[in-house]
């Protein structure tokens, strides 16, 4: 006999057992609980308590005004809250909420494929798999290449970042402080410079030819004295460099790792976790260069803010993964489907990737116009570089022989941290921005909608905060 169906306000109400007290709503009670309660791993910028988000707007518990620079780490592309996308999460939650993926199809997931599809920098790509976060995707991905290739090792670029759990750590080369003190971590990664001056200890003016020579030799290298090709399953890049300070890879770099990976049979994984989903002006980073990787991971911008990831290969790679080799409880949860449905749909309907490529100028436009201006603080940035809206600056820093240098006078002691005291000054005046690599830079990666108003209020903070800093470093404050 078929269940009955149930409609919401037919589930039993169980009898209330217990009266529990209200949760802590006072900023100062949240925070004590947090620093008492809440693991220090997390290392979080500020114990503020964000309570409203629209666009690229942000509300403290305080009645701060954030203008958001960072979208959750490029998550929120569409802005807070955006309401087609708050629609359909809530229009889900109140259809059905959960849909195990090895129980059942569900609308949405399919659904999303479809729009998914349609947003390929390559028809090959066709057969897909959805996880939560990023890092579970390229746990994925890794798994994928192993079993195809039937081989172990796999090439990871210095600088390069694909997670916090056990596998996507072990190809982690940004920061120690990711997997420090926890190994041993999965063998048979390997390590190849990626084309970025300062980690190959050359001067930022180099050509981009002789970085590219620089690379491709150890890439050779490295297949002829430490991984074999015959042993190795996948090489994984980021089209632009993120957690390892927004480098984009030189095309002629990616050129030549699809034909190192063709010739050998070897999988090019591109992870897209950040720079997917119009970041840097396409859709995909990749496409900037015209090459078609073998895999493509992706999570962050495509959902608005919930969680899901996912692989995308050929069906014909995707073909050797055995029944129950992938899933998990939350892979593709039906309501964060449906929010990345929405998200897709809007994207594939406006004119995103035209928004970014124009706001991306004029932000591109006024940095290097701080940068230029030497006697209000430009000379302490060495860098401004980017693709699309992931925009970063590189500072001087006194422990890097290559950006030591500046030609404000020997009495001036530089800082270790510019990127963080520009951040500071950023923040007292009400703009959201992040830190990352090991080199001094501060990078913004804003909403993909934001609007000419936006670009102006953060190129006048940040030319304030520049200012500031640098007249505080030349006081010898
Ligand atoms: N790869 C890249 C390129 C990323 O930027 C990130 C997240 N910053 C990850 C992987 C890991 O994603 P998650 O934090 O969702 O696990």
């Amino acid at each position: 006999m078929p269940a009955t169906y149930t409609t919401q306000s037919e589930i039993p109400l169980l009898p209330s057992a217990s009266k529990l007290p209200l949760p802590s709503t006072l900023t100062s009670d949240i925070q004590k609980i947090a620093d008492k309660h809440i693991t220090k791993g997390l290392g979080r910028l500020r114990d503020h308590v964000f309570k409203e988000g629209r666009g690229l707007q942000v509300l403290t518990s305080e009645n701060r005004q954030l203008l958001d620079f960072t979208s959750g780490i490029g998550v929120t592309s569409l802005g807070h809250c955006h309401p087609d996308v708050t629609a359909a999460i809530i229009a889900q939650a109140q259809s059905i909420i959960h849909v195990q993926c090895a129980i059942a199809l569900s609308e949405p997931y399919v659904q999303l494929v479809e729009s998914l599809l349609a947003m390929m920098p390559d028809p090959s790509l066709d057969s897909f798999f959805f996880w939560n976060s990023g890092s579970e995707a390229i746990e994925a991905a890794i798994k994928v290449a192993r079993t195809k290739t039937r081989r172990n090792n796999i090439i990871v670029m210095q600088g390069g970042y694909h997670g916090r759990t056990s596998g996507a750590a072990a190809l982690t080369r940004s920061k120690t402080s990711f997997f420090k003190g926890t190994g041993p971590l999965m063998p048979c990664v390997y390590t190849t410079p990626f084309p970025y001056w300062h980690a190959m200890g050359l001067g930022k003016d180099t050509a981009e030819e002789v970085l590219v020579q620089h690379a491709k030799i150890q890439l050779d290298n490295l297949l002829q004295q430490q991984t074999a090709p015959e042993d190795t399953a996948a090489i994984f890049v980021e089209p632009v460099l993120g957690e390892g300070g927004y480098i984009p890879a030189p095309h002629a770099y990616l050129h030549y790792l699809r034909e190192v990976c063709t010739k050998h049979g070897i999988i090019l994984v591109a992870d897209e976790i950040q720079t997917g989903f119009c970041r840097t002006g396409k859709t995909f980073a990749i496409e900037h260069s015209g090459v078609v990787p073998d895999l493509m991971v992706f999570a962050k911008g495509f959902a608005n803010g919930m969680p899901i990831s996912g692989i995308v290969t050929r069906t014909e790679i995707m073909d050797a993964m055995p029944a129950g080799s992938l899933g998990g409880t939350y892979s593709g949860n039906v309501v964060a489907c449906a929010a990345a449905l929405a998200t897709t749909r809007y994207m594939r309907s406006h004119d995103i990737i035209g928004n970014v490529n124009a706001r991306s100028e004029e932000i591109f436009k006024g940095l290097n116009a701080i940068q230029a201006d030497t006697e209000n603080g430009g000379w302490m940035i060495e860098q401004v570089r980017g693709q699309g809206l992931m925009v970063a600056l590189e500072f001087k820093d006194p422990n890097s022989v290559q950006t030591r240098t500046h030609d404000r006078g020997d009495h001036i002691k530089l800082p270790g941290n510019i990127n963080k005291l520009v951040q500071d000054a950023c923040y007292d005046r009400g703009l959201l921005t992040l830190t990352t690599s090991i080199y001094p830079v501060l990078r913004m990666i804003p909403a993909l909608i934001l609007s000419e108003n936006d670009v102006q209020d953060m190129l006048r903070v940040m030319k304030e905060a520049v200012k500031e800093v640098a007249s505080t470093i030349e006081r010898g404050a």
